[in-house]
């Protein structure tokens, strides 16, 4: 989040070295194994306490909006329906306010009922992430009706729209939607794209989810996440320079998540290991891709059980990118991941008919 910094990158840093805890080594920050004091890095409730209901209201009264979901949004949403090329429709409505945060998806004439291989885009699973929005937009805008020929394609681009607006990862009730892709879900963001999938007729053979990963996660959403879970310390990690994906750790589908880099190579740069051959945290599988077990983390890529699915991480920070490339890049993972189950499929007829 480069123009809504909620804390820059800086004070971390400054707050850590204060402490004498860190020092930078080939651009990873290095910290005892045991963190840093919780309450050195949030401000509300107590370290080792789980927030309760107080602790989640006074961090609600913190939050404010920063943009305008109708104006940055539901009008390209709005200029797609008047273009005539998708067919828009509202799928549900946040109650936090149901006038202002009206849920839209768009789709492809015919979708579900073409016998075409379906292909589900979503962003703004969490808010915040302005590129997975604003690249699912472009996307419509720009590539995806080259693609529905072939495809039946269904696109939710902002799931969380209270997130859009007040630059959140987690919705009012201080809840991260993309953990909470499960039955019973404690998110209605999460809860009505499930219910949107669960409408899809025939099974989803493709699902990218477009997000990010900023200076803000560092900043403020991880260490806010250690307090509102009661954790007595906070461990901070660096931030990947570059574009990486996300892939399931049960059904990795290496050859798919690769052409998503190339693809996306040719627009911004990939995000490099850090000196333990991680990302975040996780073992850099392969180029720019790490595996997490999406279903069992409740994560929307996890949603449809689809063949190919990739979780896409644009870094917004980096000195070498503008809004524009983040975007350009979201489109690029979609094109690249479009362009390699296409010609799976194309190789799949030729086999048959030879
Ligand atoms: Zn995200």
């Amino acid at each position: 989040m480069r123009r809504f910094l909620l804390t820059s990158r800086k004070p971390l840093q400054q707050r850590a070295l204060s402490l004498g805890l860190v020092c930078a080594l080939g651009g990873t920050l290095h910290f005892g194994a045991r963190g840093v004091a919780m309450a050195q890095f949030y401000p509300i409730g107590k370290p080792g306490v789980p927030w309760g209901p107080t602790e989640r209201t006074e961090w609600l009264a913190k939050q404010s909006i920063k943009r305008s979901y109708h104006e940055e949004v539901l009008s390209k949403i709005e200029k797609l329906r008047q273009a005539g090329d998708f067919e828009v429709f509202q799928y549900g409505a946040l109650s936090y306010d149901t006038e202002k945060y009206p849920l839209f998806a768009l789709k492809t004439p015919g979708f579900g009922k073409t016998g075409k291989p379906v292909v589900l885009v979503t962003g703004g699973v969490h808010g915040y992430e302005t590129s997975g929005v604003q690249g699912a937009l472009r996307f419509l805008e720009t590539e995806a009706k080259e693609y529905a020929d072939e495809f039946d394609i269904l696109v939710a681009p902002c799931v969380s729209p209270w997130g859009y607006e007040t630059i959140n990862r987690w919705n009012p009730n201080a809840v991260d939607p993309n953990r909470s892709f499960k039955k019973d879900s404690d998110s209605e963001e999460a809860a009505a794209i499930m219910k949107l999938v669960s409408g899809i007729e025939s099974p989803v053979l493709l699902h990218m989810d477009l997000h990010e990963t900023t200076d803000t996660d560092e900043s403020e959403f991880r260490p806010a996440r250690a307090a509102r879970d009661g954790k007595e310390t906070y461990v901070p990690d660096a931030v990947p320079d570059g574009f990486y994906t996300v892939g399931d750790t049960e059904n990795p589908q290496t050859e798919f998540q690769a052409a998503i880099i190339a693809s996306v190579r040719k627009v911004t740069h990939i995000a490099p290991p850090d000196a333990k051959g991680c990302i975040i945290g996780e073992p850099v599988a392969q180029e720019g891709v790490i595996n997490y077990p999406i279903k069992s983390l409740g994560l929307c890529s996890g949603v449809t059980g689809a063949k190919f699915v990739s979780t896409t991480e644009v870094y917004p920070d980096s000195p070498k990118v503008t809004d524009a490339v983040c975007n350009e890049g979201q489109v690029a993972a979609v094109t690249g991941a479009l362009e390699f189950v296409k010609q799976g499929l194309r190789a799949k007829v030729a086999k048959v008919q030879a």
